[in-house]
């Protein structure tokens, strides 16, 4: 029932057992007195009551409840708007249908012939994610997710339209491997796959043929099929965002998701496992590199022909996604190379500076990426700048690349553009205390 908006005005008329409410694990607590959503709210302030919400629901839902706005001016009753009515309304009947259905389908996953080898199964599970992300997996494989296909396979009257197109009708194939958004999140993922190429097939049999392809689970395969299930995961996660929360599609927030909890996840699992199987600490750290970052760097170039002027522009965010600095600036290189290089070292002596000592770059040149992944000093006029880099490496910073494709930098070519066209230099914040 993730359909739905509550309003709450203070939570009275909400039984806590109602069907389209949270289900609870366990209703017996003292402090549930009217059964009601009201328990859950202080009245005086008009605010949830976090400690106990923590306490009944498990996390993920908790948080999920305590996002919800409280009328503060009893003027809204409490009522649950249905996306799928044309009213706005809930109603109680379609409701009961969808839970119906949703009843039915499950029984009928299980009773459906299964024609997916255990194998795959038992490889899903080994996946080394939170459960949240295997769960959805296996549903995507079971096709059970309420698309607006299957909602309207379930005769529920809406305009199934795809969230992010808007051309095309919402069945999870389209949504997951089709639309051009999901190419672009794929594309753009350190998995840079090609779904265009894919041909006609459903998103489940994608899945099962991945899952198949990586039934080893050594360390790539393991990596691998985290990485895919994680997109799968920030896609679905993204699209709720887009149709609950008006939020606008964005393939670079799936993307920067994804790399992010790979990053958290790959860590977190990796020591865990490591612990596990005694792997001394300092295999540990080498192994998680690429966990450690604690800024992503979009950085681009540019070359204006006729000026003759290159220029560079980066943008710095943090773990949560809020941008710390950023800059451009027009640039005397004689190739695009070059003014990376000249940038990357003004954004790397920022971050210094910032004390962000791990830092993940995105560029579209590959010429850059090789540099850095192979560690060969260049004999070309980039050498002293190159040099600065090493330097701070050694100094305990460090520096991770990763190619990703021209349009998710597309922010950060433009400044660079513009810095190609006019003589500028730019850098936020100005004045950094060293
Ligand atoms: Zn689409």
């Amino acid at each position: 029932m993730k359909e739905g908006k509550w309003w709450v005005g203070n939570g009275t008329n909400i039984p806590l057992d109602h069907p389209a409410w949270f289900q609870t694990p366990t209703l017996h607590n003292p402090n549930l007195i009217t059964g009601t959503v009201a328990d859950l709210i202080d009245q005086a302030t008009h605010s949830w009551k976090p400690d106990l919400v923590r306490y009944l629901y498990p996390p993920s839902i908790s948080s999920e409840i305590l996002s919800i706005p409280i009328s503060k001016t009893d003027s809204v009753t409490d009522s649950l708007m249905w996306k799928f009515s044309n009213s706005g309304d809930f109603k109680v009947k379609k409701a009961y249908e969808i839970l119906l259905e949703d009843a039915n389908m499950s029984a009928n996953a299980t009773l459906r012939p299964l024609v997916i080898p255990d194998a795959v199964w038992n490889t899903l599970w080994k996946v080394r994610l939170p459960l949240k992300i295997c769960n959805l997996v296996w549903k995507v494989i079971h096709d059970s997710l309420p698309t607006f296909q299957t909602l309207k396979g379930r005769g529920i009257p809406i305009a199934a339209l795809c969230p992010f197109c808007d051309c095309d009708e919402e069945s999870s194939s389209h949504l997951f491997l089709h639309c051009h958004f999901a190419r672009a999140c794929w594309y753009g993922s350190a998995l840079a796959l090609h779904t265009s190429s894919l041909g006609p097939i459903t998103v489940q049999q994608w899945i099962i043929n991945s899952i198949s392809r990586h039934q080893r689970l050594d360390e790539s395969d393991l990596e691998s099929l985290q990485r895919t299930f994680i997109t799968l995961w920030a896609i679905w996660n993204h699209r709720n965002r887009v149709i609950h929360e008006g939020v606008t599609p964005d393939p670079m927030n799936v993307i920067l998701t994804s790399q992010n909890l790979f990053c958290r996840y790959h860590e977190i699992y990796q020591k865990h496992y490591c612990t596990e199987h005694r792997i001394s600490r300092q295999k540990i750290m080498e192994q998680g590199f690429q966990g450690q970052w604690s800024i992503i760097l979009k950085i681009s170039g540019v070359k204006h022909g006729r000026k003759k002027r290159a220029a560079f522009a980066y943008e710095a965010r943090n773990r949560q996604g809020t941008v710390v600095f950023y800059g451009c600036s027009s640039s005397a290189a004689n190739s695009v190379p070059v003014a990376l290089l000249e940038g990357l070292r003004e954004a790397a002596v920022t971050s210094f500076r910032l004390q962000y000592n791990q830092i993940l770059v995105l560029s579209n040149c590959n010429f850059l990426v090789q540099l850095f992944n192979t560690g060969k000093v260049p004999d070309w006029e980039g050498k002293t700048l190159f040099a600065d880099l090493q330097s701070l490496k050694q100094r305990g910073f460090c520096l991770s690349f990763r190619w990703i494709p021209a349009f998710v930098l597309v922010n950060v070519y433009n400044m660079a553009a513009m810095a190609s066209s006019a003589p500028m230099h730019f850098q936020w914040p100005q004045h950094l205390t060293l």
